[in-house]
């Protein structure tokens, strides 16, 4: 039988007696229901809760914010947890495949910045010593995607908790119970560490109006949404402080110079990765004319099926489009499963599938969700840009360029303005998935943190003792 150390014992009394005092102040709190394991029946117990939790929290050490960062790895990592959230993701949402979500929470968990990306900043002279620390928030609202929902969990809980917050989870309706499982076992074993209870909560019914009770709670200090126009514009117009990580279109380029077989290779991983779920993931092609056969030749060698007939790719449209919007149901569907849909037998290994389309072509313009990608001809460089800057609908996202010209690299990267410029690669190294650099789950374009980490969860706050501590 394992014993509790002091400390922790302390601790949890600590806690018991904060919730106790808190739920009797006069802030909307009394009658807060208690939660179990991080789920509360109501979104103001949960805030309560994790506000209370932040206040303990406080009293930690730095070294214990690491360790409960690492606690945070750990469970994500254990190989039967990466199984459960893959299966129970793709299962629960109808998105995306298992093989692809496990290198995603994989990613997330390894990825994903700790306490080492808080970096005071300081200045010494005559007039004495002043640092900028990095500090927490406080409680801080987080809405998850649909289509990551775990992978978002597990990277902004461990950039949130490393900055110092608690976080009250939004998560997606449809993927609530796969998001439960992740907050009950994050909250057992940072309790079993010694944090804090309550540090990760969420509410056991996910709804608009519990997003929006979220949004106007007046213990919510920072709100950060990861998701598509509607609740990024929420966050924004709720007169917080808001990170917003909106949806993506994003372009590949593919020039005369580029070593066309592994830029084909690149865009079929990068454009098939978890059934193009990523806001990163490749969603058109444009390429110049010169290349375009080769490419697509490769691009089936690797396992991408073109589909070549007017009336069936009008079909497809006819299936997976809806005005400006993709049909829900097959976002983030196996390719094969889509083909069949509109009678076509799919090669086994069929990943993705493709279609040359004229540039105003729906698949262009649409952010489908799903492995199809549109594959546009341009006559020259500079309408390739002028389209792929046109596709990506001033998101300023992700784009990635196949070239070997390293002033046409240039020249695109200034014009399309995205948060993830690839070069030579697929789209994920971006995110740190065989390219270098951290990685995030949350790419903040509109709101211009890029790929947030702990940093961005924090307020900078100036420390200034005058006159002293200065050796110069
Ligand atoms: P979505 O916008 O439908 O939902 C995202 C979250 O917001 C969900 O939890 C949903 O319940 C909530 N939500 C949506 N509208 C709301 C409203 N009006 N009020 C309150 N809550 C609301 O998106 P999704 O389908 O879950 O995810 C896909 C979208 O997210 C795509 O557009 C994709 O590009 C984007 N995305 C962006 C990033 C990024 O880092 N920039 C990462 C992942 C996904």
């Amino acid at each position: 039988m394992s014993t509790m150390s002091p400390e922790v014992v302390r601790r949890v009394i600590e806690q018991v007696v904060r919730e106790v005092a808190t739920r009797q102040q006069p802030n909307g709190a009394a009658g807060a229901s208690p939660g179990v394991d991080g789920i509360f029946a109501d979104m103001d117990s949960a805030i309560v809760a994790a506000d209370a939790a932040w206040r303990s929290y406080m009293d930690c050490s730095m070294k214990d914010r690491a360790r409960f960062v690492q606690t945070i790895r750990d469970v994500a990592l254990k190989p039967e947890n990466l199984e459960h959230m893959a299966r129970e993701a793709v299962e629960q949402t109808g998105m995306g495949n298992v093989l692809d979500k496990i290198a995603k929470n994989r990613a997330a968990a390894e990825l994903t910045p700790g306490t080492e990306d808080l970096i005071t900043e300081a200045w010494s002279g005559d007039d004495g010593l002043t640092t900028i620390e990095i500090s927490p928030y406080g409680v801080i609202g987080a809405i998850t995607p649909t289509t990551n929902p775990t992978e978002t969990v597990i990277n902004n809980a461990i950039g949130m908790l490393a900055a110092g917050n608690s976080v009250v989870f939004s998560p997606h309706p449809r993927a609530t119970k796969i998001t439960h499982w992740l907050i009950r076992e994050l909250n057992r074993a940072l309790v079993a560490a010694g944090a804090p209870a309550n540090l990760i909560v969420t509410v056991q019914n996910p709804s608009i109006e519990n997003t929006n009770a979220m949004m106007s709670h007046k213990l919510v200090r920072l709100l950060v949404a990861t998701g598509g126009p509607g609740i990024v514009n929420a966050v924004l117009s709720s007169g917080k402080k808001a990170i917003g990580a909106g949806a993506g279109n994003p372009p590949a380029l593919v020039d005369a110079t580029a070593n066309i077989e592994k830029a084909a290779r690149d865009i079929v991983l990068g454009s098939s990765f978890d059934n193009n779920l990523p806001c990163t993931s490749e969603k058109e092609v444009i390429a110049l004319d010169a290349i375009t056969d080769l490419l697509k030749f490769e691009m089936v060698k690797n396992g991408a099926y073109e589909l070549r007939d007017p009336a069936l790719i009008d079909k497809l449209v006819a299936l997976v489009v809806n005005g400006r919007h993709a049909v829900t149901d097959w976002v983030g569907k196996d390719a094969s499963v889509i083909l069949e849909a509109i009678g076509v037998l799919a090669p086994a290994g069929t990943r993705l599938i493709i279609a040359e389309v004229p540039f105003e072509h729906p698949f262009v313009r649409v952010e489908l969700m799903m492995p199809i990608l549109a594959i546009v001809r341009a006559a020259t460089l500079d309408q390739a840009m002028d389209w792929a800057v046109i596709a990506e609908h001033g998101n300023r996202h992700t784009a990635t360029m196949h070239s070997s010209d390293v002033n046409a690299l240039t020249k695109m990267a200034k014009r399309i303005q995205t948060t993830i410029f690839v070069k030579n690669g697929p789209s994920y190294a971006g995110i740190g998935i065989g390219g270098e650099g951290y990685g995030t789950f949350t790419i903040a374009g509109p709101t211009g943190e890029g790929l947030t980490s702990a940093r961005h969860f924090a307020r900078r706050r100036r420390c200034v003792l005058v006159g002293g501590l200065n050796v110069r």
